[in-house]
C-alpha cells in the first residue's frame, strides 16, 4: 500500500484538479501512413515463411521490408511478447515509450511502431487486427499494449523473495536472440527490450493507477498483422502467463504456442518507400 498523503490539501485543490488535460504530442503533424495503399495489396499475399513460437519459449524470424507479418493465435488464448529489431543493425529496435507517447497505451489498426534514438522512424505499420472490436472495456482495459515491459526473472526474484524462474518472456527472448545472433546469453540479454504485448489485455486501475491484466479476449484464428517498413528481425515469446488471466512467472497457467506468418505481396503499396532514419542533425545545440 502506498502511504496516505501528508501534505495539507490547498484551498484551490479542486480548481487545480479540474484543469482539462492537453494531449502531450498533438499528432496532427505526424506523417500518417496511407492505409488504403497497404489494404490494396494485402488481398493477394504469398506465404513465404511460417514459424511456431512454442509455449513458454520464444522464436525469431525475418520480415523483409515491404512484407507483411501476421502474429496468430491458433490453439487457445495466449499472449505474446514481441521484440523488433532492424535486421541489418540490431542497435535500432522498437521503442515502446515513444510509440506509446504518439499512439496511446495500446496499438491497433493504422498505428505505427517507432524505433529508438537516434533512428526514430516508423519500422512497422499495423495493417490488420481481428481484435479491433474490443476497444476499451469498462475497467479501462484494452489489447496490444505498449505499457508493460515483459515478465522477467528479476522482478519475480524481488516479489517472490528469491525465486528463480527461467521461462519469463525476458529469458525466453534472451535465449532466442542468443541463438539467432550466435552470441552469449549475457550479451543477447542487453538487446532484449520492452515489448509490444500482443493480444494481452491490460490497463491502469482508475483509482490507484496500477498496471493490471485480465483474461485476453483472443480466440483461435485471431491475428495482429503489420507491414515491415524496414528489414525486421522479429522475436516473440509465448508468455508463461498464457492468457494472463491470473498469473505469470510460473508454470501454473495453461499456455499455447503462437504462429508467425511472413507474407509477400505481389507489389509494394503505391507510393511506399522505406522510411529514412530521423532527420534531426544530432548536433544538440553544441
Ligand atoms: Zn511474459
Amino acid at each position: 500500500m502506498k502511504p496516505q498523503a501528508i501534505t495539507p490539501t490547498p484551498i484551490d485543490a479542486d480548481a487545480r484538479k479540474s484543469i482539462a488535460p492537453v494531449i502531450c504530442y498533438p499528432v496532427e503533424t505526424l506523417p500518417r501512413p496511407d492505409l488504403r495503399a497497404y489494404q490494396a495489396v494485402r488481398d493477394d499475399l504469398e506465404l513465404v515463411d511460417r514459424v511456431t513460437v512454442p509455449a513458454r519459449d520464444a522464436a525469431t524470424w525475418i520480415v523483409p521490408a515491404g512484407h507483411f507479418c501476421r502474429l496468430r493465435c491458433e490453439e487457445g488464448p495466449q499472449v505474446g511478447d514481441l521484440n523488433l529489431f532492424n535486421a541489418n543493425d540490431i542497435s535500432e529496435r522498437l521503442y515502446t515509450g515513444k510509440t506509446r507517447a504518439l499512439n496511446g497505451t495500446h496499438v491497433g489498426l493504422g498505428d505505427q511502431l517507432f524505433s529508438n534514438f537516434p533512428y526514430m522512424r516508423p519500422i512497422a505499420t499495423i495493417t490488420h487486427d481481428t481484435l479491433d472490436w474490443y476497444g476499451f472495456d469498462e475497467f479501462g482495459g484494452s489489447v496490444h499494449d505498449v505499457i508493460g515491459t515483459r515478465c522477467d526473472p528479476y522482478t519475480h526474484n524481488l516479489l517472490s523473495h528469491g525465486g528463480q524462474y527461467h521461462h519469463c518472456c525476458h529469458s525466453n527472448l534472451t535465449r532466442a536472440v542468443a541463438r539467432h545472433l550466435d552470441m552469449p546469453l549475457t550479451q543477447a540479454e542487453q538487446h532484449v527490450h520492452d515489448v509490444l504485448n500482443v493480444f494481452m489485455c491490460t490497463g491502469f486501475t482508475r483509482d490507484t493507477g496500477q498496471y493490471f491484466m485480465k483474461a485476453s479476449p483472443v480466440r483461435p484464428g485471431d491475428y495482429l498483422e503489420f507491414f515491415a517498413e524496414i528489414d525486421l528481425l522479429g522475436c516473440m515469446s509465448a508468455c508463461p502467463g498464457g492468457d494472463c488471466s491470473a498469473q505469470h512467472s510460473s508454470d501454473v497457467a495453461q499456455c499455447y504456442p503462437l504462429e508467425v506468418e511472413v507474407l509477400r505481396p505481389r507489389r509494394v503499396p503505391e507510393g511506399w518507400a522505406p522510411p529514412a532514419i530521423n532527420g534531426y542533425d544530432r548536433t544538440h545545440g553544441a
